[in-house]
């Protein structure tokens, strides 16, 4: 029989215990592998880290790729927008350029030396024109005008001078000139032909040229036909003959002075032309001439006369021009084209309208 081992002691249990700490305590490697592990976990951790930073990069990456893209993109967008803005004033640009190329141009042509075309240039041309010679040979005067370019630019170089074919001077044209200063030449001078106006009443067996009369038809007509009252023929085509019978007569009862101021000498008078014509007021017989200015046919005579080709020769206040007292009875044939240029100018005597000087008195 083996006695039982006796159980330990408490001091023999504590002495135990406390040399297995004082053991362990000595014992290093109880710590590092410790610190193994733990440095182990934490390269774990770290690896792991590494590995999720990794994959996070991976990630990233894309990301970055899809960030840079986007980037990108916003900077085409932008670089596109500003394309396009700058394209846009690059247009509008191109369009004021292509304004100022429009607009330019002007200055640059005004800017630029340019000869001055006289009047005379333009004229010169205009007579030496065949067509205006083939007018002034074979054709009637609106066809002279009218080769000149019109009422208006016939006026216009006529009173400039530049028109050396137009002669004022024949008496055989509508727009010839009869003054105290401008005789008929010969001074004998009469139309070949003369015919009474139709259709009006008439104190004399007055004739005018064919077209003066259809005119003067015309222009009775329309005061009747516009409610003025009729009006009537006093007297129209003088000879030289009959001039100067009749300026004799108002010699004979005002003395020469006042006789010139309200008859013409024969030779100078428009009635010699077959172009002029005393009219009167015919409501229950015609009146007297002088008394024409104060009817509604004189009234109306003065304001529409030139629609029908005819001018108030003398009006009141231009005598210092005509060389003769008002006589709203008075009118002068210069056909339909250059009447209404006389009228729309607002001319009042043939001088101004030609550039004629005035024409107060006789020469002698
Ligand atoms: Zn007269």
């Amino acid at each position: 029989m083996i006695p039982p081992e006796p159980l330990p002691s408490r001091r023999a249990l504590r002495a135990e215990r406390e040399r297995a700490d004082a053991d362990a305590a000595a014992t290093p490697g109880a710590e590092p592998s410790a610190r193994t592990a733990a440095q182990a976990v934490s390269a774990g951790a770290a690896a792991g880290a590494l590995a999720d930073g990794t994959r996070r990069a991976r990630v990233a990456r894309p990301r970055t790729r899809l960030l840079v893209i986007a980037a990108a993109a916003i900077l085409l967008i932008a670089a596109v927008a500003a394309a396009v803005a700058l394209g846009g004033r690059g247009g509008s640009t191109t369009a004021d350029a292509t304004q100022q190329t429009r607009v330019d141009p002007v200055p640059a042509v005004t800017s630029l030396p340019v000869p001055a075309q006289s009047a005379a240039t333009v004229v010169a041309a205009g007579c030496d024109d065949p067509a205006v010679s083939t007018a002034l040979a074979q054709g009637s005067d609106a066809d002279v005008i009218a080769a000149l370019g019109g009422a208006t630019a016939f006026r216009d170089l006529v009173a400039t001078g530049s028109a050396p074919c137009v002669n004022l001077a024949d008496p055989v044209r509508e727009w010839v000139v009869v003054n105290k200063q401008r005789p008929l030449s010969p001074l004998e001078w009469e139309p070949d032909t003369v015919v009474a106006p139709a259709d009006m009443q008439r104190t004399v067996d007055g004739r005018l040229r064919p077209a003066a009369a259809d005119a003067l038809t015309a222009l009775v007509a329309a005061a009747q036909a516009e409610g003025v009252g009729a009006i009537g023929l006093n007297s129209a085509f003088r000879s030289f003959d009959s001039q100067t019978r009749t300026y004799n007569g108002y010699v004979n009862s005002l003395g020469r002075e006042s006789a010139d101021l309200q008859s013409a000498r024969p030779g100078f008078s428009e009635h010699q032309t077959g172009l002029a014509t005393d009219v009167a007021a015919c409501d229950g017989g015609c009146g007297a001439i002088e008394s024409f200015g104060g009817t509604a046919q004189g009234a109306w005579v003065a304001a529409n006369a030139w629609r029908f080709g005819f001018i108030v020769r003398y009006e009141d206040g231009y005598t210092a021009i005509t060389g003769y007292q008002a006589e709203p009875w008075h009118l002068r044939y210069i056909g339909p084209e250059l009447a209404q240029v006389y009228h729309d100018g607002g001319f009042h005597t043939l001088e101004d309208f030609f550039g004629l000087p005035p024409a107060p008195d006789y020469v002698d």
